[in-house]
């Protein structure tokens, strides 16, 4: 099959590779009905993150089993399924902790921007619906797979709870999931930074209730004035930055909690500010089986349209495309198609 491959930065083919197989009994192989590219895969495509040679890409991702290892039972042939871009067993202790992403047996999905993939540990990591989902429902299903469970597990790390304010740092696909999540789970005033037009409208779409544009100090300046100089409780930190992180401090109140969900690249914390600023902070991969059977749940009942994050679409063929329209910021989430 063809699948995509990133040789260095700004280097993305899409070109023939051998055809997934099960390897080990707890294996499995999808037929995936669409995929994306993450922010994430934007670190090594701008070589921000070290690579060691060519990388099979793609960890979002949902589609039909066409194939399972001896040892899987809780999914078989035929089903449609969606699984975490982390690789959890579901069984041991992180796992039925809710943390599946730290789960002893941990492996990060891979080879998912492709045609057939292979889903290690496919029992603890995908999950089945009842009935084949309707094409229409495709992009909001792919988006539980990672971008909506990041910005979800944002929020609930940040503690948004119903009637609360909650601060949204970052206004990529998983800042304004963040956005959808706070909103589904309450609170009731939603402040997003943002300084891009399209962002701010799809950000008000999915919730948000005000727009910051100012960032750095200016940014912490004016949202400590909105909220009467008392910053707010829950803050999602979705972008990974110090500044982003410095911001996401400074407009939490003493007592409130950040979630932070970007990937942290060349952040510092001073240790004694941090003392006496009394935050609570919980952050990391996101542990999105955790949360998968209800926003599958919630998309299939129609009540959330995550998919909306999906701003560019094109065939999987043109994968390249793909990557350099998000390294340009001229497209917030591309979602590649594959047609037969
Ligand atoms: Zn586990």
């Amino acid at each position: 099959m063809l699948a995509t491959i990133m040789y260095g930065p700004g280097d993305v083919r899409y070109e023939q590779v051998p055809d997934p197989k099960i390897g080990k009994p707890t294996d499995a192989i999808i037929k995936l009905s669409a995929t994306c590219i993450c922010g994430s895969d934007l670190w090594p495509y701008r070589g921000l993150q070290p690579q060691d040679g060519p990388a099979h890409m793609g960890h979002e991702y949902c589609g039909v089993v066409v194939e399972v290892g001896s040892a899987v039972k809780s999914v078989k042939p035929g089903q449609f399924v969606v699984g975490s871009f982390c690789l959890s067993d579901n069984t041991c202790p992180h796992c039925r902790f809710g943390f599946q992403s730290s789960c002893v047996q941990r492996a990060f999905m891979t080879g998912a921007q492709a045609p057939y993939a292979r889903v290690p540990l496919a029992d603890g990591t995908l999950v089945a619906t009842n009935e084949t989902p309707d094409p229409d429902m495709i992009p909001h299903m792919l988006a539980a797979s990672d971008v909506l469970g990041t910005g979800w597990y944002a929020a609930v790390a940040a503690q948004v709870r119903e009637g609360g304010t909650a601060v949204v740092v970052g206004d990529g696909a998983v800042g304004l999931m963040g956005v959808l999540a706070a909103s589904q789970l309450g609170a009731e005033r939603i402040i997003t930074m943002s300084r891009h037009a399209p962002r701010q409208q799809l950000a008000r779409e999915f919730g948000a209730t005000d727009i910051v544009a100012e960032r750095g100090k200016d940014g912490v300046a004016r949202i400590m004035d909105m909220t009467d100089g008392v910053g707010a409780e829950s803050v999602l930190e979705c972008v990974g930055m110090d500044e982003s992180m410095q911001q996401a401090i400074g407009v939490c109140r003493p007592g409130g909690t950040i979630g932070y969900v970007g990937v942290p690249h060349g952040m510092t914390f001073d240790g004694q500010k941090l003392f006496f600023s009394q935050r609570r902070m919980l952050g990391g991969p996101a542990p999105v089986r955790r949360f998968l059977p209800d926003l599958m749940d919630r998309v299939l009942k129609g009540k959330i349209q995550p998919g909306k994050v999906f701003d560019l679409v094109l065939p999987i063929a043109e994968v390249a495309e793909g990557y350099k329209a998000m390294d340009e910021r001229r497209a917030i989430k591309t979602l590649l198609r594959l047609d037969e």
